[in-house]
């Protein structure tokens, strides 16, 4: 297999393929008639605040997704893309209302194919990602497994609404913090997002 890879004009660095980083940004999009065939490996980072709808499920945007995206065919020539993510992001505890910072890890195989049509045909094990285009971009991947990948609610794993009752008597004001869950809240967001 060709070790080299053509991306678009604007992602023209092969350094980042003899020497990847942890750190290294993943590209923005990839070349799809290529990437497959090529068997290509991408393992990188992608800013949270790239990802605006990721974003509005969550309360900072600040931080990195680690990513790690094997693009190939498989013994049918569909076009695969095997990839794992991992991300530290802040949520709401939905006890306490206060901020929690949780771990999102996952792994997922996706069938790139062009057409919804050719979706339905895949077998039931495998996950459709349609691009009609031949410019895969890789964040909207990303976002959408993000977004599979966050749990509905989070919790403080100690007893955090115990010690917050205790601060809200020592402060005199009892039931402060109720009153967050609007249809604004990360956690309604979510929810839609999830829904769609
Ligand atoms: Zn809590």
């Amino acid at each position: 297999m060709p070790l080299s890879v053509d991306f678009f004009d604007r992602w023209a660095s092969d350094a980042y393929y003899c020497a990847p980083m942890a750190d290294t940004l993943i590209p923005d999009y990839v070349d799809a008639r290529k990437i497959f065939a090529q068997q290509t490996l991408i393992e990188g980072v992608l800013p949270i605040s790239r990802l605006a709808r990721f974003s509005e499920a969550i309360l900072s945007n600040e931080g990195n997704v680690q990513v790690s995206l094997q693009f190939l065919l498989d013994d049918s020539f569909r076009r695969l893309i095997q990839g794992s993510l991992q991300a530290q992001v802040q949520v709401t505890c939905q006890r306490c209302l206060e901020a929690m910072t949780i771990t999102l890890k996952d792994q997922f195989e996706l069938a790139v194919v062009h057409t919804e049509e050719q979706a339905q045909k895949l077998p039931k094990t495998l996950d459709a990602w349609i691009c009609e285009d031949v410019k895969l971009v890789l964040a909207e991947v990303i976002e959408e497994q993000l977004i599979l990948c966050m749990p509905i609610v989070s919790y403080h794993e100690e007893h955090c609404i115990a010690s917050l009752e205790f601060a809200a008597k020592q402060a005199n004001k009892p039931n402060a913090k109720q009153g967050e869950q609007g249809s604004d809240s990360p956690f309604a967001i979510l929810q839609k997002l999830k829904d769609k």
